[in-house]
This record gives structure tokens, sequence and C-alpha cells, in this order.
């Protein structure tokens, strides 16, 4: 379990939202953007994965 205190400064760390913490499935999604992050051992890992924003992975960008 995360300690609320630890919670309470939790935020997400791609738009800024509330969290919501899941002990049973060890997980915080938040509540603005869905995003999901693991926790792993009790830490939290908080982090953005830049490649969502793009939509389609692995595909190249040919412009012109
Ligand atoms: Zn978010």
């Amino acid at each position: 379990m995360l300690p609320k205190e630890l919670l309470d400064i939790l935020c997400c760390p791609k738009c800024h939202g509330d969290l919501l913490y899941e002990p049973k499935l060890e997980k915080l999604t938040c509540k603005s953007c869905r995003k999901i992050y693991p926790i792993k051992n009790d830490i939290p890992i908080m982090l953005v994965d830049d490649n969502e924003q793009s939509g389609s992975k692995n595909e190249r960008t040919t412009q012109q």
C-alpha cells in the first residue's frame, strides 16, 4: 500500500491530473488522460511514453 501522504503529492506527469489509486491492481490511473502507471514494490513508475501521442508507432513519417 502506498501512504496517503505520497498519493496526495502525486499527480500525472503528463497532464498534472489527479490519480486514481487501485491497490489490488497495483496501478495508478490518471482521472484526466486515463494514462496508467504501474506500481512496483510500492514505488509508482511515473513514466510518460511519448510514443503514444504520435498515434501509430513504428511507422515512418514520410512527408512531401
Ligand atoms: Zn494525466
